[in-house]
Parts: structure tokens; sequence; C-alpha cells
């Protein structure tokens, strides 16, 4: 199975998108509306990950925080997916990462994603992998990550450096 996890703060949004928001970014919402959601990503950003799911044929895991804004992972999962088809994006999201890290906290224990993304690559047979996420700290997988930068979220060249990493085998677990 061909896996990139997604990040959604950072890659399908950014600082530059907030600041061109009257409001900014509406992060502290629980069970956001699916309209409220699609504020928070920018457009742009969305289209190029549309563009991605075609061009890698890959399935997308959610690794976000975005787990958490609604009941459940797998409602998380669907809303976003919802969310995306308001862009006219068909993404194929099949599932999210373990959650390690505390849901009632915005703190987030350093290398947690990296050990839910591990959690996941062992209950699951994921032969290429790419990590989407403005987050460095991704230890021993940092060799499948590719990084976006919080101030533009996610660029054309980081959809190429994503492809590429696809070529190569994933991690051994
Ligand atoms: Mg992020």
């Amino acid at each position: 199975m061909r896996i990139i996890t997604l990040d959604i703060d950072g890659v399908a949004n950014s600082l530059r998108y907030a600041e061109s928001l009257p409001k900014g970014l509406t992060f502290n919402t629980k069970n956001p509306s699916i309209e409220r959601a699609a504020g928070n990503l920018d457009p742009l950003a969305v289209a190029r990950l549309g563009r991605l799911a075609k061009e890698s044929g890959a399935s997308f895991v959610l690794s976000s925080y975005w787990r958490y804004r609604w009941e459940t992972p797998e409602e998380s999962v669907q809303k976003v997916k919802e969310v995306f088809q308001t862009f006219g994006v068909d993404l194929p999201l099949i599932g999210y990462t373990p959650m390690a890290g505390d849901p009632d906290s915005l703190i987030m224990v350093p290398q947690t994603r990296e050990n839910e993304i591990l959690e996941y690559l062992r209950q699951n047979d994921v032969s290429h992998l790419a990590i989407l996420d403005d987050d460095g700290q991704m230890g021993v997988l940092r060799h499948w990550l590719v990084q976006t930068d919080w101030q533009y979220g996610l660029q054309d060249e980081h959809i190429e450096e994503v492809l590429a990493t696809l070529q190569r085998p994933g991690p051994k677990v």
C-alpha cells in the first residue's frame, strides 16, 4: 500500500493564508460545520493535494490534530473528506494514525507524531510512504518526511518531493 500521511495545519493552510482572512483561522472549535472547517483551508493548497492524489495514486492517512476535531477519529476522517469535497477534491483518505497524544491538550509531546505513524506502519502493510507535515520532529522517519513551512503551506515543489519519496521503499518496522 502506498501511503501519504497528512497533516492539515501548516500543509493545507498557512500563516499567509490566515493573514488573508478577516478573522484568521478558527482552530479551537469542536465539531465545526463543514463550511466553517473548509474556511480554515487554503483553496490553493487543497487543489495541490487533489493533484497529488491523482499523480501519486497513493492513499492518504490523517495524522493531523484534526483527528480530534469531531467526536471520533472515524467521524473526523469522514468530515475531512466532506470538507475537501466542498472544494471539488475527492481525497482518498482511508484512515487515521493511532492517537498517542492527549486530545484535551494542545501541547503535543515531542515525537508523538513519529510514534503514531510508526504504530500505523506496524498495524498496516505499507510498502511506500511519504509524510506531509510542517513539523520536522520525525526521528527515524525523517527520510520519508516532506516538510512544509507553516508560513506558506503546501507548494508545488513539495508535490514533486512527495512523488520522489514514494519511489523509494518505505521504512522497515
Ligand atoms: Mg502542522
